[in-house]
């Protein structure tokens, strides 16, 4: 392995986005959704990346998550091109539509985990085909959490797959919309209640659901407790892109840094992934997170912290 520890291993997109929304437009910028993951759980841990990209990922992508210290041991490069994915957004941030995906190098992706990461404690199946994710939990030996994400592609077409791989996972970080699709459910309580029936054979934690809800924030269930924590309030949001990826590295990164898993962890887990989603809207892409820095995450979860607290 290239650094001393990935702890924590993330299997998803990497991928090439061309975005539009109200404020601005990018075409081919490198994102996806282990991309965001893992510039994101970075400040906190030593991510490595199960994925596949094609001819067109240079050294100078390759560079950007290397600046982040990211463990890319286990992303391999084959010939053909890239994931690619375009969106666009309205005035309101919260919905995109979808306008293309090209799967590309992922079709005929076959994930052959380094060995080193076999050993990996911390594990998250990023949003990509439920088979991919299913291929790389079976080859960690002895994970101590699994986390999943996945989108309305892979609700809609690749239903039954998803549904055997949740039953491996410990956390589903989920959208709210996607939520209501894979549960049939409008009331969000009600569908994160059923989604805690669909989880469970990993049995390191009890099952637990965690619903974004874009800038409202998310919602966390476990047995009888809940959490909810809001998105930071911005007075600028450029690209919404990431956000979701971005929390969940976030949420996962924080967690493998303090080896506990407790509720109480997982509580100040969601803050740090709201934090984390709040610095990767604003800016295009990937930019705000590769240029952050520890202090900004430090200041922002102390104001996190004022701007939520109040006297009984
Ligand atoms: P988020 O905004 O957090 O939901 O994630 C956006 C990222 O997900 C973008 O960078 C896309 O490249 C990636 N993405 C979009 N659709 C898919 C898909 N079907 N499978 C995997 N990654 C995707």
């Amino acid at each position: 392995m290239q650094n001393n520890l990935s702890n924590l291993v993330v299997v998803g997109s990497v991928a090439f986005d061309s975005i539009k929304t109200p404020f601005g437009q990018k075409d081919n910028a490198l994102g996806g959704s282990a991309t965001y993951f893992s510039l994101a759980a970075s400040f906190f841990a030593n991510p490595g990346i199960v994925a596949v990209v094609g001819e067109d990922f240079t050294d100078n992508h390759h560079q950007i998550l290397k600046n982040r210290k990211i463990d890319t041991e286990g992303l391999e490069k084959v010939k053909g091109k890239s994931f690619r994915w375009g969106g666009e957004y309205s005035f309101d941030l919260n919905n995109r539509k979808t306008l293309f995906t090209e799967l590309n190098v992922f079709e005929q992706f076959n994930p052959k985990i380094p060995a080193d990461y076999t050993n990996a404690e911390y594990v998250f199946l990023g949003n990509i085909h439920p088979l991919l994710q299913q291929k790389v939990l079976s080859q960690i030996k002895k994970p101590k959490l699994v986390g999943l994400d996945t989108m309305n592609f892979w609700i809609e077409g690749a239903h039954k797959e998803l549904l055997d791989v949740l039953k491996l996972v410990d956390i589903l970080i989920i959208n709210d919309s996607e939520a209501r699709e894979l549960t049939k459910e409008y009331n969000l309580v009600k569908a994160g209640k059923k989604i805690i029936g669909m989880l469970g054979e990993a049995k390191n934690i009890p099952p637990t659901v965690v619903i974004k809800r874009g800038e409202y924030g998310v919602l966390a269930f476990q047995n009888g407790n809940w959490f909810f924590a809001p998105g930071f309030p911005l007075e600028d949001v450029y690209d919404p892109t990431g956000a979701g990826d971005s929390f969940a590295g976030g949420f996962m990164g924080y967690l493998a840094k303090t080896k506990d898993t407790s509720w109480q962890h997982l509580q100040r887990a969601c803050v740090y992934g709201s934090i984390m989603g709040s610095f990767c809207v604003e800016k295009m892409g990937t930019e705000r997170l590769q240029n952050l820095t520890n202090d900004e995450i430090k200041t922002r979860f102390g104001e996190f912290k004022r701007l939520t607290h109040f006297e009984e």
